[in-house]
């Protein structure tokens, strides 16, 4: 799922493509896509409104808009549309917000009208100088909302649109300080891992960063929030700024289905354990694990994100709830690094597994860029 990096790169990318947009109409063939209103209702409501802006909320986009003069309402009327002169609509409606939640498999896409679409594509909207906007959705669990506006905060008014935004600090805003982070973790219960997750904890995190953050820091998923140290809430403080901001500059990782307006991101060849399960820790060289936390995967380095020997016997059962790949990882004998396997595929001296496994992730990933080339050009995925 698209984390905080890639729905910032796709507000960055949106903010050059469609600010200053005027929407004209929409269709869909979906209409469980759009969470807060009926079809027609949604229509009416954003017709003839302008794009003034795009901000994030977490891992959802959110897109400012504005009301103009009615007759820019009718659709094909956008030529006419002259805010100075022949406005007939006295009193504008409010200023709203589209909230857009990508969940698994979504993806925006701006394309002149008439560029050929796939079955995928469940909301469109038409803006006024020819182009789209379209949402595809490959699995359906992509949510838009329409609400209205606080014009001092960009976000719904409270009681508004409770449930839709989370309510956790924003890791790369000004006010998530380190004094903050102490406070939130000396109030909170709870594993690092799943922790690190909860929307209403910390916003934008998802199951690629914290496993990140958590490597950079050298925790271990599940240490038990309330017991780190000073030293290493600051670890796991500047890991978390440091993985963010340096996969916000890279464009987010394009794994699975993620690309953004402009283009897929470069993230996914830098992060040191996420989807590694069984490769070698870029740190020390010994295999990276994956176990399951409460129904995600969770890669770490057994030897860089110990436990603190007090906290081993209650996680073991934890621990050794293991998925498929984890089992076969751990019978694997422990060994130390061997370098001419961290040059990546092709490299000298893997074995037969290795090599196979390594061929496979590679393959996995073409196939994942196929997808994404093809959706951008609107064809059959
Ligand atoms: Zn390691």
């Amino acid at each position: 799922m698209p984390e905080l990096p890639e729905v910032e790169t796709i507000a960055r990318d949106l903010r050059g493509l469609v600010a200053g947009a005027r929407i004209v109409g929409t269709r869909s063939n979906w209409p469980r896509t759009v969470r807060s209103h009926d079809l027609d209702a949604f229509a009416t409501a954003v017709s003839g409104r302008e794009v003034v802006a795009i901000g994030r909320r977490g891992k959802q986009l959110l897109i400012m808009l504005d009301p103009v003069p009615l007759a820019a309402a009718v659709r094909g009327s956008a030529a006419r549309v002259d805010p100075g002169a022949g406005s007939i609509d006295p009193e504008p409606a409010e200023p709203a917000v589209l909230t857009v939640h990508l969940k698994m498999t979504g993806q925006l896409f701006v394309v002149p009208a008439g560029t050929p679409q796939d079955r995928h594509v469940h909301l469109v909207f038409e803006l006024s100088d020819g182009r789209e906007l379209r949402f595809r959705d490959m699995r359906k669990f992509g949510r838009i909302g329409l609400y209205r506006r606080d014009v001092e905060t960009g976000v719904p008014p409270k009681g508004e649109a409770d449930g839709v935004l989370p309510r956790g600090a924003e890791p790369l805003s000004d006010e998530f300080t380190l004094e903050l982070f102490f406070e939130m973790l000396g109030v909170r219960r709870g594993r690092l891992k799943t922790l690190l997750m909860n929307q209403d904890f910390l916003a934008g995190v998802g199951n690629i960063y914290a496993d990140e953050a958590l490597w950079q820091a050298r925790l271990h998923p599940l240490r038990e929030a309330r017991s780190l140290r000073p030293d290493e809430v600051r670890r796991l403080y500047g890991a978390l700024l440091g993985v963010l901001s340096e996969a916000v500059m890279r464009r987010g990782s394009s794994v699975d289905d993620y690309t953004a307006p402009e283009g897929d991101g470069s993230m996914q060849e830098h992060l040191a354990v996420y989807q590694r399960g069984g490769e070698p820790c870029l740190r020390c060289g010994r295999l990276i694990r994956r176990i399951v936390v409460g129904g995600r995967s969770t890669h770490f380095c057994g030897w860089c994100q110990r436990l603190p020997a007090g906290h081993r016997a209650a996680v073991s059962k934890l621990a050794a709830t293991t998925g498929p790949a984890t089992a076969a990882a751990a019978d694997r004998p422990r060994r130390g690094p061997r370098w001419t396997e961290l040059d990546g595929e092709g490299a000298l001296g893997r074995t037969v597994d290795e090599e196979t496994r390594a061929r496979r992730l590679a393959a996995n990933r073409r196939a994942a860029a196929a997808r994404r080339a093809s959706a951008r050009l609107g064809g059959p995925a």
